[in-house]
């Protein structure tokens, strides 16, 4: 016997009205759900400073402007106030606070599991990309374990030899005469200048890795063009519908920072930001990926200052219209990072806290 009339509308309207609830918390997303996909991006060097001269050079179509949970984290290392990019970087990857110089090991110099051997374990495909050699501080403390930074040919053997299974950067010189761990590990490693990205294939049981200079990158002054953009947008290709970890890296913010000039500073933000702009289109369409992007400190005291006129009896002013970059320091500074982040898991990074919460963070949303 069929239901009355009225209560047949009855539950279909309570039935509609549970689906679009449902759907709702779905679309939103970001408190509840874990993430498939984490990807990670460091501006080695990028404060807020770097990050205005975006908003001030590319009228306010950058990339950055897409997010919306912000967190700021405290970045002095285990030795001292202001950090080094290796301290800053064991900090993100082992979530300990250590000696400036210290690569994937903690004050006592005891190797500390880093997070891509945390996802490899699950299960996670894992991949790197920097600007600078790949064996450089920062995306070596994501697989390597060792007293100090200089170390890279050693580091370059851990590389071969950990979990990682896509990479891509400069690093050429500190990866010859291992053939043997490249064969060990089934590595298909690419050292040709002239990739043409988009027709590359990838089997996804296979390691791949692409060095492209000796050491670091050139710089985009003098012609680097889209390495950084098109190697992730191939990154994204290969982890695709599959769990993984991938971390990102603008190294030469930092290098930019350190030579006090302006322009280096702006052509790396700019190269950096597109390539936010590809991995956020990513997860705008998967839904399932997670993205974080930060610095491991600020490089060079940065200031965007108004530019000074005398006027007809010589006296000094300041122009609010034209801003110039002045440069405090060839060093790094000690100010708070700020911390983007979108997709599920993302609510997990606002507010402050110390620089290796973002070890823990990651974690967590592994659990
Ligand atoms: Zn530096």
């Amino acid at each position: 016997m069929k239901a009355p009339i009225l209560i047949r509308i009855l539950v279909l309207s309570i039935v509609i009205q549970f689906t679009a609830c449902n759907s709702t918390k779905q679309s939103l997303g970001s408190t509840s759900k874990k993430p498939k996909r984490i990807i990670f991006l460091i501006g080695d060097g990028m404060g807020l400073s770097q990050i205005s001269t975006l908003f001030l050079q590319k009228d306010n179509t950058n990339n950055f402007k897409r997010f919306k949970t912000i967190g700021f984290i405290n970045t002095s290392s285990g030795s001292h106030k202001i950090t080094d990019s290796a301290a800053g970087a064991t900090a993100f990857a082992c979530g300990k606070k250590t000696y400036n110089g210290a690569i994937g090991v903690d004050i006592d110099t005891n190797a500390s599991v880093n997070l891509i051997e945390k996802f490899s374990e699950k299960d996670y495909v894992t991949g790197l990309i920097a600007t600078s050699s790949i064996t450089h501080a920062t995306p070596a403390c994501f697989y390597a374990h060792t007293k100090h930074r200089r170390n890279e040919f050693d580091i370059a053997k851990q590389l071969l030899l950990s979990d990682v299974d896509f990479f891509a950067g400069g690093g050429r010189d500190f990866l010859r005469e291992m053939n043997a761990e490249m064969q060990l590990y089934n590595w298909n490693i690419d050292t040709s200048n002239t990739q043409n990205w988009e027709s590359i294939t990838f089997n996804p049981e296979h390691k791949y890795g692409y060095l492209l200079s000796g050491k670091g990158m050139t710089t985009m002054v003098n012609g680097r063009g889209d390495f950084l953009y098109n190697a992730t947008n191939a990154s994204l290709r290969y982890l695709d519908k599959r769990k993984s970890f991938m971390m990102i890296e603008g190294s030469q913010i930092d290098w930019g920072g350190h030579a006090n000039d302006y322009e280096y500073v702006f052509t790396e933000m700019e190269d950096f930001d597109k390539t936010v702009g590809a991995v956020l289109d990513y997860a705008e369409k998967d839904g399932n990926t997670l993205v974080v992007v930060t610095a491991d400190h600020e490089t060079g005291g940065l200031a965007l200052r108004p530019a000074s006129y005398q006027d007809a009896d010589g006296i000094s002013h300041n122009d609010y219209d034209a801003v110039e970059g002045s440069f405090n320091t060839g060093g790094h500074t000690a100010a708070l990072i700020p911390v983007f982040a979108y997709g599920p898991g993302a609510s997990e990074f606002q507010g402050f806290y110390e620089n290796t919460e973002i070890f823990n963070k990651f974690l967590k949303l592994l659990k």
